[in-house]
Formats: C-alpha cells, structure tokens, sequence
C-alpha cells in the first residue's frame, strides 16, 4: 500500500467515495496509526461555483455534532489550492448498498437502524440542523453494523421552526411540500425522507417510484404508495403517520418516540437533552467505537448457547466490514467471531467466496479459523 501524499500530519491513500465537488480519501494519522476519511474540496472549484457559503456551512454544521450516529469531524486543513476535512472513517459502506445486496431487512435490524437514525435526527434538530438529503447513500455503516448520519453538504443552521426555503435532495425521498416548492419546515421535511427510508428498509422497494419524474411528484405529493403484505398493523400505522403529506400533521420526531411499534425494543444510543449547546451531550453509549475491527475471523457452528450479540456479526456484516478495508486492522490484529446458521465448511467457503470478491484473501487457520488480508499486501 502507497501513501504517497500528506496533508498535515495525515498520509493520504486511495480514493473511497466521490462527490459532487468533493473526492473523498483514506488516510491514517501518522501520529496514533488510526484511520480517517478525507474529504478533498478542490478551493478553485468552490471559488468558481460559489460553493464557499455551502461548504463554510457543511463545516460548521458537523463540527457542532457529536453523536455515535453521526459522522464525527475532526479537523479542517485548508490548503491554497485544497479544504480537507478530517473524518472519522466508517469502514462498512453505504446503507443503499446494504439494501440493494438484502433487498429488505427483517424487522429487528430495520428497527435498529431506524432508532439510530431518529436518535441522530433528533439530536440535530435539538440544535437547529436540519440534514435536507436524508438517503440511505448518506448513511454509512461502522465496523460493528452501526449506522452513521453522514453529508451534512445540504444542512442548513436555523433555530427549530423556522423555514427552509432552498429546495434540494433526492426526488424519491424528498417531502411534498419541498417539491411543491413552499417554503418548508426543515425537520418536517427530514422526519418525511425517515419515513421513505424506514418504508424502503420494510418493504425492499421505494414507496414512491415512477420513470416519469411528473408521476412521481404527483405519487409525493399525494403520499400515494403500496405497502407490501406482509407489512403489520403497527408499521403501517407509523408509515402512515410518518408519510403525510400535509407537514403540519405529519408526526413530529416527538410522535415518533410515543409510537408503540418505535417503543417496542426501544434504547437511545444517547441522554436526549434540549439544549441547543451540543457541549453538554455525553455520549453514553459510544456505539460507533471500533473495537472489533477484526480480519481476523473465528466460525463457531450455531445451536449452542446464544453467543453475546456485539461479539457476533453476519456473514452479511462480515462483507460489509470489509467492503472498504478498514486499515486499522494493518496495524493491530484482532479477531471477529461469527455465529453462522450453515456448517463451518459451508460458512468457511461463503467467507472465502465473498473475500475474494472484495480482493482480499483468505488463509484457513484450523479447522474454524479463517484470517482475511489484503492481497495487495502479499505481494
Ligand atoms: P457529497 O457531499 O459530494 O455527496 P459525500 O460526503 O456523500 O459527498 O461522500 C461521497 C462518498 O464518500 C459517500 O457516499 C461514501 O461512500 C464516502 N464517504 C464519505 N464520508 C465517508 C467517511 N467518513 N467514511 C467512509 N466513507 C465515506
Ligand atoms: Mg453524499
């Protein structure tokens, strides 16, 4: 692996997502070792397109933030020619990928990231940021299957209530009222696109689709979907709640927490407070720590006791964990144990199939051990 280039005390790898004026970059902090994610803004190009109050403002959204289920940002480097913003990496892509590889998740896991997302959500407009581009593209996955708020390129900083006039977002999560092109409430316009996502984690398909872009706003704005069969009662009703296209009875996120499908199995990942100061959240539960950042991977047959749930991941999140190669794992070895409901040799040759896809090989070590690397490091 090259890192060729620095920026600051960073060394700079390969590209791993690009944006609309942005390229985002792996880098490691030569000082600890630890990953970071880069996210390079060519100052020319912001310059031409006037893009300086957006990026100003994506800046100094994030660095008001501090939740496990939100893209922390560590730092600002501001080249002549480059601004770098220094992120915490999430090693497991985007949640759209996850989506698309699943089609639908079952109801635990959808509802585990739902409760993140609303608890980020939450959190942001306790303090006046509204995201505006909620998608599950800009939800990325951690190493231990959590979900992260990321893209705050279109959040804008108002005091709650008051109107958002700039219309942007995707068209198949956006809000009626935004595509109409009222002015709008931001948090209701975000507490919408949770409930597309939280329709498109359920039922494996958008609630609002068409090819002619006309159709589709006319589906929007009359919250006109299908829900799929097998959808209960309880998620219907908070679909319904959530997917009204009139902003002023729509659910609030309040709506949300009282809900009796959302109470059920319900933890907040942190203490909610009303203060606008985000100086005074304590994350109780860093849930975004990456401590089993493993490449290293036990398989343990299924059917004896129930292993500890943090300590096991899915074949599913196995991939995901390795889709972007977390570099954390070059520089200390730890080892991921996985509960598979397949034989050793069955789930053996699924880990092996999978790691191949994503360039990585993968060594047998006894009979339920498989160590993962990167192949570009063998050679
Ligand atoms: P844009 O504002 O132009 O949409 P994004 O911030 O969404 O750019 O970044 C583009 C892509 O880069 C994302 O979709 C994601 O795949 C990747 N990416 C962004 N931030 C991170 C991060 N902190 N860790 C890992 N990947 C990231
Ligand atoms: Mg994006």
């Amino acid at each position: 692996m090259v890192l060729a280039e620095s920026i600051g005390k960073y060394r700079v790898g390969r590209t791993i997502g690009e944006g609309a004026f942005a390229k985002v970059r792996l880098a490691v902090d030569a000082e600890t070792g630890g990953c970071v994610a880069v996210k390079v803004i060519d100052r020319s190009t912001v310059l031409r397109n006037n893009l300086m109050y957006q990026v100003k403002r994506e800046i100094s959204a994030m660095r008001l933030l501090n939740h496990p289920n939100i893209v922390k940002i560590h730092e600002v480097i501001a080249t002549k020619t480059k601004i770098c913003l220094v992120m915490e990496y999430v090693p497991g892509g985007q949640l759209s990928d996850k989506l698309s590889y699943l089609k639908r998740l079952d109801e635990r896991e959808a509802k585990k990231y739902f409760y993140q997302l609303i608890d980020a959500v939450d959190y942001c407009h306790r303090r006046g940021v509204f995201h505006r581009d909620l998608k599950p593209e800009n939800l990325l996955l951690d190493n231990q299957g959590n979900l992260k708020v990321s893209d705050f390129g279109l959040s804008v900083l108002r005091k709650p209530g008051q109107f958002v006039s700039t219309s942007c977002g995707s068209p198949c999560y956006v809000a009626p009222e935004v595509i109409q092109h009222k002015t709008y409430d931001g948090a209701a316009a975000d507490i919408w696109s949770c409930g597309v996502i939280l329709f498109e984690l359920l039922a494996g398909y958008l609630p609002f689709q068409d090819c002619s872009l006309i159709h589709l706003y006319r589906r929007i704005s009359r919250a006109q979907y299908a829900l799929p069969q097998w959808i209960t009662l309880p998620q219907k009703k908070i679909i319904l709640r959530i997917l009204d296209p009139s902003p002023i009875t729509r659910a609030k996120v309040n709506d949300i927490f009282d809900d009796e499908w959302f109470q059920e199995g319900y933890n907040p990942s942190v203490r909610r407070t009303g203060s606008d100061d985000g100086d005074d959240c304590v994350d109780l539960d860093e849930a975004g720590t990456d401590s089993d950042g493993s490449h290293s991977t036990e398989v343990r047959e299924a059917g004896g006791a129930n292993p500890e749930p943090e300590q096991f991941i899915n074949t599913f999140r196995l991939i995901a964990t390795c889709r972007d190669l977390d570099l954390s794992g070059l520089f200390q070895e730890q080892k991921t144990k996985l509960g598979s409901p397949h034989s050793v040799q069955e789930t053996l040759g699924i880990i092996t199939a999978a790691a191949r896809d994503v360039s990585l090989s993968a060594r047998r070590m006894g009979s339920s051990m498989v160590k993962l690397q990167d192949i570009r490091l063998l050679s």
